[in-house]
């Protein structure tokens, strides 16, 4: 098999708000390094960061703080955060904001004092969301991708990562591509490697995250021994559309602003159910909003399409279509009135918490690994808050870009790549061409998938239904391993989506795993994570977090105690502030 190489400095997987930023960056502390980003999509067209809808999580008012916007973190996470990380998220948010619209050219809403306007997000105490309308993804990163393009940053788009190479002495030496065009291997040798190919838990039955997403780096991360942290933690949005079983439109995310705003949510008999459930109603947060509307699913009381409605007529069908622009625009596209009536909407499986555990500047264990956006983990604990996700990625992503060039200039050097691994990799990635089984049916077993972890490792689970879940995905991959392409072993490998179809469900399958043990390993229910068998949050001040690693029998799961550096279970943040004002 015949591998392309390439040298380069700075090697960045994923080109979205983490990717993109760390380029800027890295390229502005040091223009002479050679920095390349790879992406599996085409630049500026994949990737969540574009799908962002209602904004950016940032204290700017100056009725709002720092420390609010923590406190409004940490709780929201059930006190699981690294709180090192939660501080810079909050703190660095800020810089980050103003650098997107004073240096990268974005334009976000403003009052009409000319401040820049922040919208409701629910599980927060401060409308701290600033935003493009309901489409604030589409500003960032069409403005990140012009400010890359008038750079010199190569760009290997449609090139898919399928292995982290390391040498001979364990450090990173670089990355196993595909060109997903030709077919063909490309391995890339790398100073440093930015790991941010954005999370994104689509293997599940209804999920938001764009079509390019599996799950490839944390599968990639796992097989190199790194460790993952909060592995349990999937976090399902309340309100994913639901247009019906024939649709890829089922699923997509109708924005958290929409609850914000005053929408309320009805049962198939048209009852306002969240004030049996939680005294905030439709604001709050995320984890049990979705909890309640599986309740009630679960206890039959749903609209047609198995589901429950947000209604917001009521705050004027006119208003409505003015601030919700993007989603009134969308449901009409599937059949539903949103301004003025009824649209059906169900969970959906939306952000990844766990990730790659990492330092405050996006090292990992790994020399020469550094990692950032949705496949770092840590910053967000049990739950995500609405708007925190892609402050996130920009924050951490121009983190690495700092780091990464004064890193390489204490540890200089390219590191030959372990022959070994790569051609260990290079068979593992053309398994499917190999098979002398007939190709079989990967979209069956995609459903498979899907049902898999939507029943037995969801919204909600138990002991026995992850046990039923682990033994499924163990069939699930047998039969994956089984099957092979059609017209192997000489089958024409340019843009062969079968084999990024296998390839996809693979690293799906992997993860998945990960997220039943730590699920099985965590026995109690904190935000995300609910066991119905511990559904009680246990003692905070002794908070845990679970850390999965790939040993020599399979993947174990440990637990770590959180370290409260910041602020302890019972205490604010809040008071300490008001004392010293
Ligand atoms: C519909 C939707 C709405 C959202 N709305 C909000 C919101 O309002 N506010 C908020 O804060 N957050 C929101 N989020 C979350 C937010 O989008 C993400 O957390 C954030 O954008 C992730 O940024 P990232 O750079 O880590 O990854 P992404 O932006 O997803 O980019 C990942 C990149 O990695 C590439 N990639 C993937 N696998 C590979 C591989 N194997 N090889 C090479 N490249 C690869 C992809 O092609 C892509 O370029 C939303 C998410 C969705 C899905």
């Amino acid at each position: 098999m015949n591998v392309h190489h390439l040298k380069t400095d700075i090697l960045i997987l994923g080109a979205g708000g983490a990717g993109l930023f760390a380029a800027l960056h890295a390229l502005k502390a040091n223009p002479d390094l050679d920095i390349t980003i790879v992406s599996k999509g085409l630049l500026g067209k994949c990737g969540c960061t574009r799908m962002v809808q209602g904004g950016y999580n940032v204290a700017l008012n100056p009725g709002d703080s720092i420390e609010r916007h923590f406190m409004d973190t940490i709780e929201g996470g059930k006190w699981l955060p690294h709180q090192e990380l939660a501080w810079t998220l909050v703190t660095k948010a800020i810089e980050r904001v103003q650098e997107l619209e004073n240096e990268i050219g974005c334009f976000f809403d403003r009052n009409p004092d000319g401040t820049l306007h922040g919208k409701a997000f629910a599980g927060q105490t401060f409308d701290r969301t600033v935003h493009k309308g309901d489409l604030t993804g589409i500003e960032i990163i069409n403005r990140l991708m012009e400010q890359v393009w008038a750079r010199p940053i190569r760009r290997l788009e449609e090139h898919r990562a399928v292995a982290l190479i390391p040498a001979k002495d364990g450090a990173l030496s670089g990355v196993l591509l595909i060109d997903v065009r030709t077919g063909e291997f490309r391995f890339v040798a790398a100073q440093a490697v930015l790991l941010a190919t954005g999370g994104g838990p689509t293997m599940y039955r209804y999920h938001t995250p764009s079509g390019d997403k599996s799950m490839d780096g944390l599968a990639m991360a796992l097989r190199l021994g790194l460790p993952l942290r909060d592995m349990e933690m999937v976090q399902f949005h309340p309100t994913g559309l639901l247009a019906g079983p024939d649709t890829r439109m089922t699923g997509t995310v109708l924005e958290e602003g929409l609850r914000g705003s005053g929408g309320h949510l009805l049962n198939g008999a048209m009852h306002r159910f969240m004030g049996d459930y939680d005294p905030k109603l439709e604001r709050a947060t995320r984890d049990v909003v979705s909890r309640a509307i599986f309740a009630e699913m679960r206890a039959g009381r749903t609209t047609r399409n198995g589901g429950v409605y947000i209604k917001m007529s009521h705050l004027g069908p006119a208003k409505v279509a003015k601030e919700f622009k993007g989603m009134v625009d969308r449901c009409r596209d599937c059949g539903f009135d949103l301004a003025g009536g009824l649209v059906e909407v169900v969970p959906t499986a939306h952000y990844f918490m766990g990730g790659v555990v990492c330092e405050v500047d996006t090292a990992t264990e790994r020399f020469g690994l550094f990692v950032a956006g949705e496949d770092a983990s840590g910053m967000h604990g049990a739950n995500r808050l609405g708007g925190n996700g892609v402050a996130n990625s920009t924050v951490f992503g121009g983190i690495a870009g700092d780091v990464m060039p004064r890193w390489i200039a204490a540890n200089s050097g390219h590191r030959d790549p372990d022959t070994n691994v790569l051609d260990a990799e290079l068979a593992r990635a053309q398994l499917p061409f190999a098979q002398i089984q007939k190709p079989g049916d990967l979209n069956a077993l995609r459903e498979k998938l899907l049902d898999t972890m939507w029943d037995e490792v969801g919204v909600v689970r138990d002991r026995a239904s992850i046990a039923r879940g682990l033994a499924a995905l163990d069939r699930i991959e047998a039969e994956l391993l089984a099957t092979g392409v059609a017209d192997a072993p000489d089958a024409d490998r340019r843009f062969n989506l079968t084999w990024h179809d296998w390839l996809n469900l693979r690293s799906l399958c992997e993860v998945s795993r990960v997220i039943a043990l730590a699920a099985l390993k965590r026995e109690n229910s904190r935000g995300a994570h609910f066991r119905s068998d511990f559904p009680e949050p246990g003692d905070f001040a002794t908070s845990t977090f679970t850390v999965a690693r790939q040993g020599a029998n399979g993947i174990e799961i440990g637990e770590q105690p959180v370290q409260f550096t910041h602020v302890k279970p019972g205490e604010t943040l809040l008071r300490d502030a008001l004392a010293a004002e």
